[in-house]
């Protein structure tokens, strides 16, 4: 079972997505395991971009992700980094494939919406920046025999 970060982005929660957006991993059947509505500092910023930092861009992203309230998610389910990727798109909404969050919702290659890790090493780098390990609320779903074959797992 894989973990990967989610953020619902200043313009996702502007627009009142966020809810519509939060049903379509629900509805693929992964386990959102922990979520809280907060700001980014831009100190928060430059240490979850930390790949981005020297980019000439990177002062619009700042503001950007620092303009107001996120929404963080930790969402759990098999491969769900590459399934989640997936399903966000490319990170420009004018290329992103249609049926993806991004392709469906968004015109901009900065306001796209949602973050999603793009790795093993990102999603365990970015849920530690996000969360504390006492607000993780990991629990076995009852629906999951009928959400997968037993031998799936
Ligand atoms: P992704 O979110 O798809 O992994 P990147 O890691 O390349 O994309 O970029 C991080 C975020 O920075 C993007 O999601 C987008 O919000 C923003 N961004 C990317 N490229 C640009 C750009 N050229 N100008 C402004 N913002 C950008
Ligand atoms: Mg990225």
């Amino acid at each position: 079972m894989e973990r990967t970060l989610i953020l619902f982005k200043p313009d996702c929660v502007q627009r009142r997505l966020v809810g519509r957006l939060l049903a379509r991993f629900e509805d693929k059947g992964l386990n959102v395991i922990a979520m809280k509505m907060m700001r980014v500092t831009p100190k928060l910023a430059k240490r979850h971009y930390a790949e981005h930092v020297e980019k000439d861009w990177y002062p619009q992203l700042e503001a950007f992700i620092t303009g107001g309230p996120i929404v963080a998610a930790i969402v759990e389910g098999l491969e769900v980094i590459r399934v989640v990727r997936n399903m966000v798109g490319a990170t420009n909404g004018l290329n992103a494939d249609a049926g993806t969050i991004r392709g469906d919702y968004s015109s901009s290659r900065q306001m796209n919406l949602v973050h999603a890790s793009d790795g093993p090493e990102a999603a365990a780098r970015e849920i530690d920046i996000f969360f504390k390990e006492q607000e993780i609320c990991e629990y076995e779903p009852t629906i999951r025999p009928w959400l997968r074959a037993v031998d799936e797992n």
